[in-house]
């Protein structure tokens, strides 16, 4: 079981299920809400998500890929707990930065890179990911 929380402590949730693909995310989108160069997020079941405290707020824009893309995030301090999908109801994309404990970000690594195109050329590739120059979308 995962628990994730944000930067305020205001939300706590926990993630149980097993990990169904780790993801390294280099889209536009992933940049702007993350304020970074990328994401990294681990895709579980949301049967399995359960909230401790705290209600998040969402924020849903359409992505490249005419899937709608939700955020849910911490209203007092922002931080994106996690994504999700329309083209995949049933899944969750956990953003790996609210996990607590380091553990689970050590085993973190993606297991497949989307976006490759935007990378930048001063950051390496996972050489043992799957390198996609667009999405990749599991299938339900
Ligand atoms: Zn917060
Ligand atoms: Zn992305």
């Amino acid at each position: 079981m995962l628990e994730s929380s944000c930067l305020c402590g205001t939300n706590r949730l926990t993630f149980d299920g097993d990990i169904i693909v780790r993801m390294r995310c280099h889209c536009i989108d992933c940049r702007k809400f993350s304020g970074s160069t990328n994401t990294n997020n681990i895709l579980l079941p949301i049967a399995g998500l359960k909230i401790l405290q705290g209600t998040l707020r969402t924020y849903a824009k359409e992505a490249e890929t005419g899937n709608t893309m939700t955020s849910y995030f911490c209203g007092n301090c922002g931080s994106t707990l996690y994504r999700r999908s329309s083209f995949n109801d049933e899944v969750a994309a956990v953003m790996i930065g609210g996990i607590d404990g380091l553990q689970t970000i050590e085993n973190g690594r993606a297991d497949v890179e989307l976006y490759v195109k935007n990378r930048p050329s001063w950051m390496a590739a996972i050489q043992e990911a799957q390198q996609e120059q667009g999405t990749w979308l599991p299938k339900h």
